[in-house]
C-alpha cells in the first residue's frame, strides 16, 4: 500500500511490472496496453484521454498557472515481429519490428496475433544440433530463413483462426525473480517506465505540485521514435522527461562501456546519438539535468550517468517540436535490452519514481527553460 507520500512501494511496483511485462503490445498494436494503462492511471488523474494514434495522456493541473508544464512519458510499445507470409503447410514467415538481433530469435516461444485480437502460442523453429553441419553451428540465420510453428498443418487452418499477413507477433511473456530484488523477463523496456508513471501519479495525487504535469504512455517508440512528438503537439508541454533506462555496463561483455550498474540507482542519459544512418539523438537539457541532480542530492538518491552512441529515444524528435522542448532521458538501468529476457533491479525502479516525483515537486515559475 502507499504510504503518506503517496508513493507505491516495492511489492506493489513488482506486481504492476509483472502485469505490464505480460501485456501484449507490439509497436503499432498497443491498444491492450493503452486501455490497461488508462484504467490504472485513472485511479489518480482527473483527465485521461487516448489520442488518435493511441497515446494515453493523463493531465494533472498544477497549483500555479505561471509554472512551466512538464510531460513525463514512457513508451507502451515493444519490439517483435509482423507476419509477412503464410506457407501452404501452415508455417509462418515474419519481418522484425524494431531492433531485434537475429542471434536471439530461434528457439523462442512467441504469441501470434489474429485480426480479431486473439493470440496463439507458437515457436520460432530451430534446427536440431545433431543435424547441423560444423559451419551451421556457428552461423546466424537471417530472418528471411526463419519460420514460426503454431502447430497448424495447413495455410487454411491458420487463416481460419483469423491469422493473416500483417498480424503482430511478440515474445511469449516471461517473468522470473532473480537474487537481490532483480527481475528477469520480457519487455522490461519499457514496462519499467510505465510503472514509474503510476508511481509518480500516486505521488502527485497525494501532493499536487505547482506545475501542470502530463503523464503519457506513448506509442511507436520502437518503430519510429515519434509517438511522444504527437502527444506533445496535443498538450503543448514546456519541457519533457523520457523514462527509459540506459543499458548497464556491468556484465562481462560490457565492461568499459560505461559506469552504469544494476542496483546503483536511477541513471540519466547525458548524451545519446543513433549514428546508424539516423543523424539524431539527444544531449540532455542543462537546466533539467541540474534540477534532477538537486532533487537526487536533497533526497539521498544516487544518480548514475550515461553517455553513449548507438541508440536514441523519442526525445530526439520531441525536442524539435513547438518552439523547442527541453528534454531529458532517465530511468531504470537494464541489462540484455531488446532480448526476450531483459533484467533490472527493483530498488532502482523504486528510486526512479521517487526521484522524478521529487523533481516535479521542485518545479516552480522561476525554473529556467533556456539552455544555459
Ligand atoms: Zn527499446
Amino acid at each position: 500500500m502507499s504510504k503518506g507520500d503517496g508513493l507505491m512501494r516495492r511489492e506493489e511496483l513488482k506486481d504492476k511490472l509483472k502485469t505490464y511485462m505480460a501485456t501484449i503490445r507490439l509497436s503499432g498494436y498497443e491498444s491492450r496496453m493503452a486501455y490497461q494503462f488508462k484504467a490504472d492511471v485513472e485511479a489518480y488523474a482527473d483527465h485521461v484521454k487516448i489520442d488518435k494514434l493511441g497515446n494515453v495522456i493523463a493531465t494533472f493541473e498544477g497549483t500555479d498557472p505561471e509554472a512551466p508544464s512538464l510531460m513525463v512519458f514512457a513508451h507502451m510499445d515493444v519490439i517483435g515481429f509482423v507476419i509477412s507470409r503464410i506457407e501452404p503447410d501452415g508455417f509462418i514467415r515474419f519481418e522484425r519490428v524494431g531492433g531485434i538481433s537475429e542471434k536471439i530469435a530461434q528457439g523462442n516461444a512467441v504469441m501470434v496475433g489474429s485480426e480479431d485480437g486473439r493470440f496463439y502460442p507458437g515457436i520460432i523453429g530451430a534446427k536440431a544440433y545433431h543435424i547441423q553441419s560444423n559451419d551451421e553451428k556457428a552461423k546466424v540465420d537471417p530472418f528471411s530463413t526463419l519460420f514460426i510453428d503454431i502447430g497448424a498443418v495447413s495455410e487454411r487452418q491458420v487463416r481460419e483462426l483469423g491469422i493473416e499477413v500483417g498480424c503482430p507477433i511478440t515474445f511469449a511473456p516471461r517473468f522470473v525473480e532473480l537474487l537481490n530484488d532483480r527481475i528477469g523477463g520480457t519487455y522490461l523496456d519499457d514496462a519499467a517506465g510505465l510503472v514509474n508513471l503510476l508511481q509518480i501519479a500516486s505521488a502527485i495525487k497525494a501532493k499536487p505540485p505547482k506545475c501542470t504535469v502530463h503523464l503519457v504512455g506513448t506509442v511507436m517508440e520502437e518503430f519510429n521514435a515519434r509517438g511522444a512528438m504527437m502527444a506533445a503537439r496535443s498538450v503543448k508541454t514546456d519541457m519533457a522527461i523520457c523514462l527509459l533506462g540506459p543499458g548497464a555496463g556491468d556484465t562481462p561483455d560490457q565492461k568499459s562501456v560505461n559506469n552504469v550498474v544494476l542496483g546503483g540507482g536511477p541513471a540519466v542519459t547525458l548524451f545519446n546519438f543513433h549514428g546508424k544512418g539516423t543523424l539524431n539523438g539527444n544531449i540532455a537539457h542543462k537546466g533539467l539535468y541540474e534540477l534532477l541532480k538537486k532533487a537526487a542530492q536533497e533526497n539521498g538518491i544516487p544518480l548514475q550517468r550515461s553517455a553513449a552512441r548507438g541508440a536514441l529515444s523519442d526525445t530526439a524528435y520531441l525536442q524539435l517540436e513547438n518552439d523547442g522542448i527541453p528534454c531529458l532521458d532517465m530511468g531504470t538501468p537494464d541489462r540484455y535490452s531488446h532480448s526476450p529476457m531483459e533484467s533490472c533491479d527493483l530498488k532502482d525502479l523504486e528510486q526512479v519514481g521517487r526521484l522524478v516525483a521529487a523533481l516535479i515537486d521542485s518545479v516552480d515559475r522561476d525554473f529556467p527553460l533556456h539552455r544555459y
